[in-house]
C-alpha cells in the first residue's frame, strides 16, 4: 500500500463481524478498542497482555487466546490487525490474512496491510474520519485536536434530531432543494444553537414550530449580539466563529478588524453602521430598528461588535428594542478591549503586590469634559482603564492631577491593541500628554493607569508585525 496513494474512504458496518487483533501492547489495545466500539467479534492473540486487556476479557468485551499467534487464528476473520511490535510477524500475519481476503491492519507500518484506522472525532451518529494515508499519524492527530475543538460534543445530540426528523420533513416540506434550504437554515440557525445549548426538548419544538412557520410561509428571523474582541481574529470564540458562519446579514462597525470580517460567510451582506467619533453612519436608533425589520423579514442577522457588546458597546439598547418585538436573540461576549490590550502590552490588570481592582471608565467628552467619579478613580493600589480617553486625555490627566493622583503614577496608551499595528506608549501622569503627541498612535486607544504598567518592562511578550516604531518605551 503506498502511502501517497489515493485511498477509497468507507464507513463500514463491523457489528459482529469477526475480527482478529495479534498484539498485547498498548497500540493493540487502542484499536480493540476501537473494533469493540464498533460492534466487531474481537478474538486477541497474544502471549502477553497490557492490563487493559483483563477489564475488557472481564467485561466479555473480547476472546483472549494467551499465546503466540499461529495461521489458523486467520481461519475466518474479516478484519486483521497485526500490532506485535515485530516487522517480521506483522508482515508475516499481513500476507496471510490477505491471501484469504481479510482486510488488514499492520501497526506503524501502513504500506504492509490495507487498510488504515483514521483518527476520529466521535460525535455519533455524526462521524468524521482523517486520515494522512500513513504519511504521519501525528500530523492527522493534530488536526484531530483542531477539528475536536471546533466541534461542540453536542453535535451528535443535533445528528440524532436530525436523524430523527428526516422522513417526517420529507413528506411535509416537498422539493429536495426546498429541504435543504430548511435543514441549512435551522440546523445552523436556531434549533442548532438551541441543541448546542444543550435545551433538547425546547428544540423539538422549535423545530415543530419552525415547520409550521414554513408551511404557511412565516419565517422569522433572529439576531446575534457578536462579541468580535479587539482585532486579532485569533481570539473569537468559538460560538462567534460559528454564529458568523451562519447569517445572511452583517451589521459591524468600525471596531471590527477586516481580519475579523473576513471570517463572516461570504455571500452575508455586509452594512457598516459607522461609530467612528462623529461618524455615525448610521444612527443608534436606525440600528436598532434595522435589526428588528431584517430578523421579521425570516433573515438571521448578525450584530457583530468589538469587544465586548455589553461593555460600553450599547449592546443593552439594541437588544432591548428586539425584546419589545419579541425576536430570538443571543449575545456572544467578546474579549473587551481591557482584557485584550492588557494581554497584548504585558500589563496584568491586577496583581497580589500592586493592584486589588480594576475600573472601567469612559473617557468620552461631552461638551469638552468627561463626568467621571474622579476621587475613586484616584484611590492607591488599583489598575485604571480608559475606554474612548485619546481625545480627551489631556483633561483627564489635568482632572487626575488635580484629584491628588501623584505626577509619577505609570499610564499606558495602547492603540490598535492586538493587531499587528499595535502601538505602546508609556509614561506617568507628567509626561504621558506629550509623548503621546510625538507619536503617532492612531484609533483606537485605550489608556491604562496604575502601578501594574511597571509589570511590561518584564512581561511583555507580543512583538507586532508592522507597527511603527515601538515610540517612548
Ligand atoms: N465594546 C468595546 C468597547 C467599545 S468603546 C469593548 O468591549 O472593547 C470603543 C473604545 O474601545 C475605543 O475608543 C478604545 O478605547 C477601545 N478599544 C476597542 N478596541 C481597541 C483596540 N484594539 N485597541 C485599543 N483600544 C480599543
Amino acid at each position: 500500500m503506498d502511502t501517497n496513494q489515493h485511498r477509497f474512504a468507507m464507513f463500514v458496518d463491523l457489528h459482529d463481524v469477526r475480527a482478529l487483533v495479534v498484539g498485547g501492547g498498548p497500540v493493540a489495545l487502542r484499536k480493540t478498542r476501537r473494533l469493540i466500539d464498533a460492534g466487531a467479534n474481537v478474538n486477541v492473540v497474544a502471549p502477553l497482555q497490557h492490563e487493559g486487556f483483563n477489564q475488557l476479557l472481564s467485561d466479555g468485551a473480547i476472546t483472549l487466546q494467551a499465546r503466540e499467534f499461529i495461521e489458523s487464528d486467520i481461519q475466518g476473520m474479516a478484519v486483521v490487525v497485526a500490532a506485535t511490535g515485530s516487522l517480521t510477524i506483522n508482515r508475516n500475519i499481513a500476507r496471510l490474512a490477505q491471501t484469504v481476503g481479510a482486510h488488514v491492519n499492520v501497526a506503524n507500518d501502513p504500506a504492509a496491510g490495507n487498510f488504515i484506522m483514521p483518527s476520529l472525532i466521535d460525535r455519533t451518529p455524526l462521524l468524521i474520519a482523517i486520515s494522512s494515508g500513513g504519511a504521519s499519524p501525528v500530523l492527522s492527530r493534530l488536526l484531530t485536536a483542531r477539528i475536536e475543538a471546533f466541534i461542540p460534543q453536542r453535535f451528535a445530540d443535533l445528528a440524532t434530531l436530525a436523524g430523527q426528523y428526516r422522513d417526517q420533513i420529507k413528506t411535509q416540506i416537498a422539493g429536495w432543494r426546498e429541504r435543504r434550504r430548511f435543514w441549512e437554515h435551522q440546523l445552523g440557525g436556531r434549533v442548532g444553537e438551541i441543541v448546542l445549548q444543550g435545551r433538547q426538548s425546547e428544540a423539538r419544538s422549535a423545530l415543530e414550530q419552525a415547520i409550521e412557520q414554513h408551511q404557511s410561509n412565516q419565517v422569522q428571523g433572529e439576531v446575534y449580539l457578536v462579541g468580535a474582541g479587539p482585532g486579532d481574529p485569533d481570539l473569537l470564540s468559538f460560538r462567534a466563529l460559528r454564529l458568523m458562519q451562519h447569517v445572511d446579514v452583517v451589521f459591524y462597525d468600525r471596531l471590527v478588524s477586516d481580519a475579523v470580517l473576513s471570517l463572516v460567510k461570504p455571500d452575508a451582506t455586509r452594512i457598516y453602521v459607522g461609530k467612528q467619533r462623529s461618524d455615525h453612519a448610521m444612527p443608534q436608533t436606525t440600528i436598532n430598528q434595522q435589526l428588528v425589520e431584517q430578523a421579521k423579514l425570516g433573515k438571521r442577522v448578525l450584530r457583530l461588535k468589538g469587544g465586548d457588546p455589553f461593555i460600553f458597546g450599547r449592546g443593552g439598547e439594541e437588544i432591548e428594542q428586539l425584546a419589545e418585538n419579541g425576536i430570538a436573540f443571543q449575545v456572544v461576549p467578546g474579549i473587551t478591549a481591557a482584557a485584550g490590550c492588557a494581554s497584548y502590552a504585558g500589563i496584568p490588570l491586577t496583581h497580589r503586590d500592586y493592584s486589588q481592582a480594576c475600573l472601567f471608565v469612559t473617557g468620552h467628552l461631552k461638551d469638552g469634559s468627561v463626568d467621571l467619579n474622579w476621587a475613586s478613580l484616584t484611590q492607591p493600589q488599583q489598575t485604571v482603564v480608559i475606554y474612548m480617553g485619546l481625545v480627551g486625555l489631556p483633561h483627564i490627566v489635568g482632572k487626575l492631577i488635580e484629584h491628588k493622583m501623584p505626577g509619577s503614577t505609570p499610564i499606558a496608551l495602547v492603540s490598535q491593541g492586538t493587531t499587528q499595528q499595535q502601538n505602546v506608549v508609556i509614561g506617568t501622569l507628567d509626561n504621558i500628554v506629550d509623548r503621546v503627541e510625538a507619536s503617532s498612535v492612531k484609533a483606537p486607544t485605550l489608556t491604562i493607569i496604575g502601578d501594574v504598567v511597571n509589570l511590561r518592562k518584564k512581561l511583555n511578550w507580543f512583538e507586532p508585525g508592522d507597527s511603527d516604531i515601538n515610540l517612548v518605551d
